[in-house]
């Protein structure tokens, strides 16, 4: 009977595990209503390729759960919430399959997309609940660099083939118009990206440009190169005295902090860095001139530019979330080594929304 009772519980426990994983899920994907400061929220924080979950890293992930669960004796429905929100990260979340896509809400509400990777279908599901359901939606979208990863969401982008839509696009590349339609053409998709029914508009972002570029009365951006094959640019958002810069993909070394000059100029004091740290500090040896950062030199690089809040992104499409988790604690403990350090050190992980 007992050991009836204890199988009844464990599949129960099961059961509100999942729902409540799946409404952690939409919770995530809700957008609010009203900003009145600068809002940065990652949609897809994987590198190079797309990597779901896989069965094996899940059931993985339930056993251990359910591990703890007897372990302490969870008994009852109504301890479910506190039970799971105890859970090591690497068991409460995944940390997320989809490539790059990161918004910046201003302080007005106007919404800026940096990337067209994978997570962008998901924020588009989000949009068309609103303006751009109806035909009225006005995007910024933009773009660091033309890699796949950082475009092939751009066709599952439901706005995008509603008419009256407007897709502002902007791009240190003079051809970005031209790239976009190839990748969304035959053979590669069915339908063609100018094919698409919205308005497209593209703005080209001069490189050497010396003053921000003036997106709104008190928002403006600056973009910086970075070392990365083709190349990539990093963008810098400033709104009423706060600073987000979003940096990937890029290969950054001892060399560019020693050589700091106008690298340590457009990223110092910056309040929240999302950064490369694709790889270890022996991958990075290993994959010299591959264009991504250790999490070991993303720290290096975040402390020594005195940035308030580092959130370490681009994630290695081979590593599970164990690992990630572990490469984390690692980048927290190499912090700690260093003197001085106040920088906060975060793992990017799809949803997540940070308040500036
Ligand atoms: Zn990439
Ligand atoms: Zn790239």
């Amino acid at each position: 009977m007992s050991c009836l009772i204890n199988q009844d519980y464990i599949i129960i426990n099961l059961i509100y595990l999942t729902k409540f994983l799946t409404i952690i899920t939409i919770l995530d994907i809700t957008f609010g209503e009203q900003y009145y400061i600068m809002q940065i929220r990652l949609w897809g924080v994987r590198g190079s390729l797309p990597s779901p979950i896989n069965n094996e890293e899940y059931t993985g992930k339930l056993n251990r759960i359910l591990d703890l669960a007897i372990t302490n004796q969870l008994k009852s429905k109504e301890n479910i919430n506190s039970f799971l929100s105890n859970l090591p990260d690497e068991l409460r979340y995944v940390f997320g399959g989809d490539t790059t896509c990161v918004t910046v809400t201003s302080d007005s509400g106007n919404i800026y997309i940096i990337d067209c990777g994978t997570g962008i279908r998901r924020l588009g599901n989000v949009l068309m609940d609103g303006d751009c359901g109806k035909g009225k939606g006005n995007l910024n979208i933009m773009i660091t660099h033309n890699h796949w990863d950082h475009l092939q969401g751009l066709p599952f982008f439901r706005p995008i083939y509603v008419p009256g839509n407007i897709l502002n696009f902007y791009s240190p590349y003079k051809k970005q118009q031209e790239y976009l339609e190839n990748q969304m053409s035959s053979p590669y998709f069915p339908a063609t990206f100018q094919g698409t029914a919205s308005t497209k508009k593209y703005n080209f972002i001069e490189h050497a440009r010396t003053t921000p570029l003036q997106l709104e009365e008190d928002l403006f951006v600056s973009i910086y190169p970075l070392k990365h094959p083709q190349g990539c640019f990093a963008y810098k958002f400033m709104q009423n005295n706060k600073t987000f810069i979003f940096a990937t993909d890029t290969e950054f070394t001892g060399e560019t902090i020693e050589s700091s000059g106008d690298t340590t100029k457009f990223f110092k004091n910056a309040d929240i860095l999302v950064l490369d740290a694709q790889y270890t500090l022996n991958e990075a040896f290993l994959k010299a001139d591959w264009g991504h950062t250790s999490y070991t030199m993303a720290v290096n690089c975040a402390t020594n530019w005195s940035v308030k809040k580092l959130i370490m992104t681009h994630h290695e499409p081979a590593y599970s979330d164990d690992i990630l988790q572990e490469n984390y604690l690692l980048a927290l403990e190499h912090a700690e080594l260093l003197s001085d350090v106040n920088t906060e050190i975060l793992l990017a992980r799809e949803g997540m929304i940070f308040d500036l």
